[in-house]
C-alpha cells in the first residue's frame, strides 16, 4: 500500500474541499480555486478553460493573467498549448513555453512573461470539459508529483463541473447537461419518436471526490474489490459451458479484478486525497481516454471490460445502481450503451424509442426493436454520458440523429413532422378495411411480418390479411437454453388463435450468421453470412428442426398449417426439409394426434441460385416467398449489415428487378403462389414496382401496410409497368428516377 504522505496534492485537495463547501456562485468558486492552486503550488498563474461549445475553449477563471481576459479569451481546440491539451487529452509540461510547438501568444492575457507551462485536461469519463493550466516566470519543468497533483485536481474539477458547482453566466458556465446536444448515429429501425430519456444503467454520480481519511478510503476500496472478485467468480461459475465469448469476457473481468496494477493506481490516488469512488473513476476515465485512441479492436474490447468492471465497483461503493428511485417517464426513450434482446423485451412496447451508444444494425437487440417497431438508433456517440434521466429527447430514425434537450425551434419542427405522420396514419386507418385494389383493378394481398406474440394485435389494427412471415428465431434468441417443444407448441397455438382464421406463415428457425443463439456453440467462420446458417443448421442437426415441426403440427391441432424454410440454396435442401415435415406428420399420426386440416410447405427464395433452380423446385414448393433482404445482399455481393455498402445498390436497379421478374414468370408457369417478404415490400415506391412486374402478395411491417395500400390504390399498374419498361430500354441503371418523375407528374 502506498505511503500516506501529506503530499502536495492532499494538502491542495483539502483546501479545495473546504472552498467547495463554502457557499458561492460558480464564478466565485472558480476564482477561489485558481487562487488556491496557484498559492499551494507556488506558481505565478493558474487558469481554468472550459468548453463553451464543442470546438471552443473559454478562459473562465485565472489567477495571474489579466482579469479582463476572463470570458474574453477564446481558443479553438488544437490552437495554442491549451488547445493542444484539449485536443490530445494529454498533459503538456514545458520549461520553455514560447519554444514549444503550437505556442500562441495572447497579448490580452499578458502571458508572454511566463516561461513554464503545465496544462492538464479536465475530463470526466472520456468527455472533455476543459483544461487546467499553471504557469511560472522561471523556466522550470514541473515535477511528476506536481503533474500528478494537478491531474487529480482536474479530476475533482471535472466531477464538480458535472455536479453543477460552477454554473454561472456565459456559455461556458451554463449547466453541462442543460445545453442542447445533437448526436449522429446509424438507423437500425426507422421511425421518429419524441420523449424523455430513461437510462438503462444510470450513471453513478460521485458526490464526494475528496476524502478526509485515506485509511478509511483504502478499507472501503479493499472491501469493494473483494466483493467484486466474489461476484465475478460467481458469474464465471454460472456461465454456460461452451459460450466462449462470455467466458472470455468474464476471464478478462477476473484478470482486472485481480490486477495489482489497477488496484495500486487506485490506492495511490487515495493516498493523494481522493475518495475511493473518485479513485475508481479516475482510472475509469483513463481507460476511456485510451479506448478512444487504441486502434487494436482486441485491446479496445479489453478496455471496455475494464470500464464495465469499474462501473460495477462504483455501484458497490456508492450503493447506486439500476434502482435509483427515479421515476420512469411516461414516454421513455431508452438510452444505453448496449442492451441484450431479453432486457429489451422486458421493456416491451412501453418504449417510444431506443438510442444505443454501441449496438449494431444486425444485433439481437435490433431484431427485437424491429419486431416491436420501436425506432432504434445505434452508434450514437457519447449518448450515455451526455443524457440524464428525464432529458427531453427527439429520435429521428430517418436521418439517424438524436437531439438531446433540443432547442424549441428544433422541437417544434419535429412536432410538425410527427403531426403530419399522425395525419397520414389517420388517412391510412380510413382505408384499413379496404382491399389493396389498384386503379387497373388488380388485387394485391398485403400481409404483415411478425415475430412475437405481441405483434398479433397489429393484424387487426393494420388491416393485414394475414401473417406473411412469422420469424420464429426470437423465442430461441431471448432464452438461455433451447425452448421446450411444449412451450413452443403453446406459443404457436396462441399465434394461430390470435390470427382468427387468417393465414400465418411460420418460418422455421433462421439462425447462424448474425443470429447466434446464446447457448449454441459459436463457430468461428470466415464469413458467417455465407456460412452455416438457417436450413443448413437445420438439416445438419435435425433434432431441433424436427422438434419445431412437431410443435407446429401440435399447435395447428386440426387447423391449417403453413410453414416455410429459410435460405434454401439448392433443390435437395428443400426436398430433404420437406421429407422431414412429411415424416413428422406420419409420426404424429401414429401417436394418435390430430393432424392439420391442410399443410402447405413453402421455401424462401433468398439466394440467386434458386432463381435458376430446376423447374421441379417451383413445382414441389407449395409456395415461394422472396426474402429480399438476403436475396439482394447476395445478388449485389453487398453485406446488408455493412454501413459502407448496404445502401449502395438500389432495389430498383434494373438487374435486380429483372431477376425478380424472372422469378415471377417461373412461378406463373408452374402456378406457384409467390410473395415478397423482405423490408423493401414495405416501401411504397418499391412495392408499386414489385406489383407492376407481377408480384401479387407482399408482406411487411404492420406500419407499412397503410402507406403501401394507399400507393397501390392510387396507381395504375399498366402505366407503372410502361414507365419501368421505358426506363429499362433507355439503359438506365435504376428505374427509380423515372418512376419518381412519373409519380411527381402524377402529383405526389
Ligand atoms: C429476408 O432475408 O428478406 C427475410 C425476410 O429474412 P430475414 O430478414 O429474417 O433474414
Ligand atoms: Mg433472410
Amino acid at each position: 500500500m502506498p505511503e500516506q504522505t501529506d503530499s502536495a496534492s492532499r494538502r491542495l485537495l483539502g483546501r479545495l474541499r473546504d472552498t467547495l463547501a463554502e457557499p458561492g456562485a460558480g464564478q466565485e468558486r472558480l476564482d477561489r480555486i485558481t487562487h488556491i492552486i496557484a498559492e499551494q503550488m507556488g506558481t505565478d498563474v493558474c487558469s481554468i478553460y472550459l468548453f463553451r461549445d464543442p470546438d471552443t475553449l473559454e478562459l473562465c477563471a485565472t489567477e495571474g493573467l489579466k482579469p479582463e481576459a476572463v470570458h474574453q479569451t477564446r481558443l479553438r481546440v488544437g490552437e495554442g498549448l491549451v488547445g493542444r491539451v484539449a485536443k490530445t487529452a494529454r498533459p503538456i509540461n514545458t520549461g520553455n513555453a514560447p519554444q514549444e510547438r503550437g505556442f500562441r501568444y495572447m497579448p490580452e492575457t499578458g502571458e508572454e512573461v511566463f516561461s513554464s507551462f503545465l496544462g492538464v485536461p479536465v475530463q470526466r469519463l472520456g468527455v472533455r470539459l476543459g483544461v487546467l493550466v499553471v504557469q511560472s516566470k522561471e523556466g522550470r519543468q514541473y515535477s511528476d508529483d506536481e503533474v500528478y497533483a494537478l491531474e487529480v485536481v482536474a479530476m475533482v474539477l471535472a466531477e464538480m463541473t458535472e455536479l453543477g458547482a460552477f454554473i454561472g453566466e456565459g456559455e461556458a458556465l451554463t449547466a453541462l447537461h442543460s445545453r442542447p446536444a445533437m448526436l449522429r448515429g446509424t438507423v437500425a429501425q426507422e421511425g421518429v419518436a419524441m420523449g424523455h430519456a430513461w437510462l438503462h444503467e444510470p450513471r453513478v454520480v460521485v458526490t464526494q471526490p475528496i476524502a478526509d481519511d485515506p485509511a478509511t478510503e483504502m478499507a472501503r476500496l479493499n472491501e469493494a474489490v473483494d466483493k467484486l472478485r466474489i461476484t465475478v467468480d460467481e458469474m464465471l461459475n454460472a456461465a454456460p459451458d461452451g459460450d466462449n465469448e462470455q467466458l472470455q469476457v468474464l476471464e478478462a473481468y477476473r484478470m482486472f479484478a485481480n490486477s495489482r496494477g489497477w488496484k495500486r493506481r487506485m490506492e495511490e490516488d487515495i493516498a493523494r486525497g481522493l475518495s475511493a469512488e473518485a479513485a475508481v473513476e479516475k482510472e475509469q476515465s483513463a481507460a476511456r481516454a485510451r479506448m478512444q485512441t487504441v486502434p487494436d479492436p482486441y485491446l479496445r474490447e479489453r478496455l471496455h471490460d475494464l470500464d464495465d468492471l469499474s462501473n460495477r465497483l462504483l455501484r458497490i461503493l456508492t450503493g447506486q445502481g439500476e434502482r435509483t428511485g427515479a421515476e420512469r417517464p411516461a414516454d421513455p426513450i431508452l438510452i444505453a450503451r448496449n442492451i441484450g434482446p431479453g432486457e429489451l423485451l422486458d421493456y416491451g412496447r412501453s418504449l417510444r424509442g431506443i438510442v444505443l451508444e454501441e449496438g449494431a444494425v444486425g444485433s439481437h437487440a435490433a431484431i427485437v426493436a424491429r419486431a416491436l417497431a420501436i425506432p432504434l438508433i445505434v452508434h450514437a456517440g457519447r449518448v450515455t454520458t451526455e443524457a440524464l434521466n428525464g432529458d427531453p429527447v427527439l429520435v429521428d430514425g430517418e436521418q439517424g440523429i438524436v437531439h438531446l434537450r433540443p432547442e424549441e425551434t428544433v422541437a417544434s419542427a419535429f412536432r410538425d413532422k410527427m403531426a403530419m405522420q399522425a395525419k397520414a396514419v389517420k388517412r391510412y386507418a380510413a382505408i384499413r378495411n379496404e382491399p389493396a385494389l389498384t386503379l387497373c383493378g388488380t388485387r394485391v394481398a398485403l400481409t404483415m411480418n411478425a415475430g412475437l406474440m405481441a405483434d398479433l394485435p397489429s393484424l387487426e389494427s393494420s388491416g393485414a390479411e394475414g401473417v406473411g412471415l412469422f420469424r420464429t428465431e426470437l423465442q430461441f434468441l431471448v432464452r438461455t437454453k433451447v425452448p421446450r417443444r411444449s412451450e413452443l407448441a403453446q406459443l404457436y397455438a396462441r399465434v394461430i388463435d390470435a390470427a382468427q382464421g387468417k393465414r400465418v406463415v411460420f418460418r422455421t428457425l433462421d439462425i447462424g450468421s448474425d443470429k447466434v443463439l446464446p447457448y449454441m456453440k459459436r463457430r468461428e467462420e470466415p464469413n458467417p453470412a455465407l456460412g452455416w446458417r438457417a436450413i443448413r443448421v437445420g438439416l445438419d442437426r435435425p433434432g431441433v428442426m424436427r422438434m419445431q415441426i412437431q410443435a407446429l403440427i401440435r399447435a395447428a391441432n386440426g387447423r391449417p398449417l403453413t410453414l416455410m424454410f429459410p435460405f434454401v440454396a439448392q433443390l435437395d435442401e428443400f426436398r430433404t426439409a420437406r421429407e422431414h415435415v412429411l415424416g413428422e406428420l406420419e409420426r404424429e399420426e401414429r401417436l394418435g394426434r390430430v393432424l392439420p386440416e391442410k399443410v402447405e410447405i413453402g421455401a424462401m427464395l433468398e439466394t440467386p441460385s434458386m432463381a435458376f433452380a430446376p423447374r421441379q423446385f417451383y413445382e414441389e414448393a407449395d409456395f415461394i416467398s422472396i426474402g429480399g433482404n438476403d436475396l439482394k445482399q447476395f445478388f449485389f455481393a453487398a453485406d446488408r449489415e455493412n454501413e459502407h455498402v448496404r445502401r449502395r445498390y438500389d432495389t430498383l436497379n434494373v438487374s435486380f428487378l429483372t431477376l425478380l421478374e424472372q422469378i415471377v414468370k417461373r412461378c406463373e408457369d408452374t402456378g406457384t403462389p409467390l410473395s415478397f417478404c423482405g423490408e423493401d415490400a414495405g416501401r411504397p415506391v418499391e412495392a408499386l414496382c414489385f406489383a407492376a412486374i407481377g408480384l401479387r402478395a407482399l408482406s411487411m411491417r404492420p406500419a407499412s401496410i397503410g402507406p403501401v395500400k394507399n400507393m397501390l390504390r392510387k396507381s395504375d399498374l399498366t402505366e407503372a409497368r410502361a414507365v419501368i419498361d421505358a426506363a429499362r430500354a433507355s439503359g438506365a441503371q435504376s428505374v427509380r428516377p423515372a418512376v419518381m418523375d412519373w409519380l411527381r407528374r402524377r402529383g405526389e
